[in-house]
């Protein structure tokens, strides 16, 4: 007997009425006609609202939860995140100019990330954010630059440490890096943060991405706090805050489960007791990109053409990868694995066929689903990703084959 194939987990964030998947209450293909043209992005306002208030209850009440931009930078979602989360974390001065659009006040705000331009570091001074200094470089411009203009940077260290975020999906931490300030080095730069006059507000340790296994999250937790704690004698003045990264994850492909939240929160909890006894002073801060904002999204293309191929069943629709590249497999993965996917427009059909779902681009890396077993579908059908809330539409190729935009709506 064969064993089961290991499956998706179930997709049940969206309610299905008369065989459609809806979003925001909105049935899809009502919202393709009020958009006026597909492929679309769809992103439910209720379903992040639902996901920061589930996160919460989950971790300490003491922890900040930061929206890390990059996810997915698009302004009305963020505007719509700004009113759930403490802060935001940025990777650039465009993502800068979207956060400062928002509610969120500027000193909730920092930016990472490695090659900041100095007109980068100029701009952030003067909006009065956060920067997390990932070199000895950077600390230099920012002095230049908080001369210039008359205001003293605030600056957080941006740590490389030692060990790294076991089992991630993409690791930033550990080794050699292009990632923040080596942790060896860390008291030799904020001598010279304090020789340079800086404002010092803490440190930041991002060590990874994309975790679906909580015992390797608490680890990198409670190593992150002890190093913040160990470092506290070498600061210049009172520790403000300390970023200890995030890296929780989501479900994408077949055989993962969700991360057990409930577990990284109890372990936490106790982690930051016995950090907040050392440091009673101190803000404790995680960031969250895609564990926000992945599963409140979705991609929905039309089919265009439908046709056999010695055998197999091929379905192309006018969205492909050059606006969901992560769904392609383009995107870090080493093997190609299908995301969840659906008809949603037959999403009870009882009727089963096995279909490649292929783009309209010229290359055979445009796939969108292998081989998967899905309700029947037919020219004019609405195909839809999950999971694609976050690294989706800004995370692509836009421009590859001169096709037209997709459209990105929240509802
Ligand atoms: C990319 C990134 C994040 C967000 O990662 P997710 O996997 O989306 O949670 C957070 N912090 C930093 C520094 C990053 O580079």
């Amino acid at each position: 007997m064969n064993p089961t194939p290991p499956q998706h987990a179930p997709m049940t964030q969206f309610a299905v009425v008369k065989n459609e998947l809806c979003i925001g209450g909105i049935a899809l293909s009502r919202l393709a006609q009020r958009l006026g043209s597909t492929p679309f992005y769809a992103y439910d306002r209720h379903l992040l609202s639902q996901r920061v208030a589930e996160l919460r209850l989950a971790m300490p009440p003491a922890l900040k939860i930061h929206y890390a931009m990059k996810a997915n930078p698009m302004p009305a979602l963020v505007q719509h995140m700004a009113t759930l989360v403490d802060g935001f974390d940025l990777a650039s001065a465009g993502e800068m100019q979207v956060a400062l659009d928002t509610t969120m006040p500027a000193k909730q705000i920092s930016m990472a990330g490695p090659g900041k331009r100095p007109e980068e570091l100029r701009q952030a001074v003067a909006a009065g954010i956060t920067v997390n200094a990932e070199s000895f470089q950077e600390l230099a411009t920012l002095a230049r630059v908080s001369a210039e203009i008359g205001l003293s940077a605030k600056v957080a260290l941006r740590i490389n440490p030692a060990f790294e975020l076991k089992a991630s999906g993409m690791k930033m931490g550990g080794g050699a890096k292009q990632f923040g300030i080596d942790e060896e080095l860390i008291p030799d730069a904020l001598k010279q943060l304090q020789a340079l006059g800086l404002d010092f507000q803490g440190f930041h340790i991002y060590s990874g991405s994309q975790n679906l296994k909580a015992e390797a999250i608490i680890e990198a937790q409670q190593k992150s706090l002890l190093l913040c704690q160990q470092l506290a004698a070498h600061c210049p003045s009172p520790i403000h805050k300390v970023n200890i990264g995030g890296g929780y994850g989501i479900p994408y492909f077949p055989g993962e489960t969700p991360l057990a939240i409930g577990q990284v929160g109890e372990a936490l909890a106790a982690t930051m007791d016995t950090f907040k006894a050392a440091q009673p002073d101190t803000e404790v801060v995680i960031e969250l990109g895609r564990y926000l904002v992945g599963e409140a999204g979705i991609y929905v293309a039309k089919v265009l053409d439908k046709k056999v191929s010695r055998g197999q069943i091929y379905l192309m629709v006018d969205g492909g990868l050059h606006h969901h590249l992560a769904a392609s497999g383009n995107f870090g993965q080493v093997i190609r694995k299908n995301y969840p996917v659906a008809i949603g427009t037959n999403m009870a059909g009882e009727e089963l066929e096995c279909v490649n779902i292929v783009g309209p681009l010229c290359t055979p890396l445009d796939s969108l689903a292998d081989k998967m077993l899905l309700p029947k579908a037919e020219i004019g059908d609405l195909v839809v990703i999950f999971q694609s809330g976050a690294y989706g539409y800004t995370a692509s190729p836009s421009k590859f084959l001169s096709q037209p935009d997709a459209m990105e709506a929240l509802v």
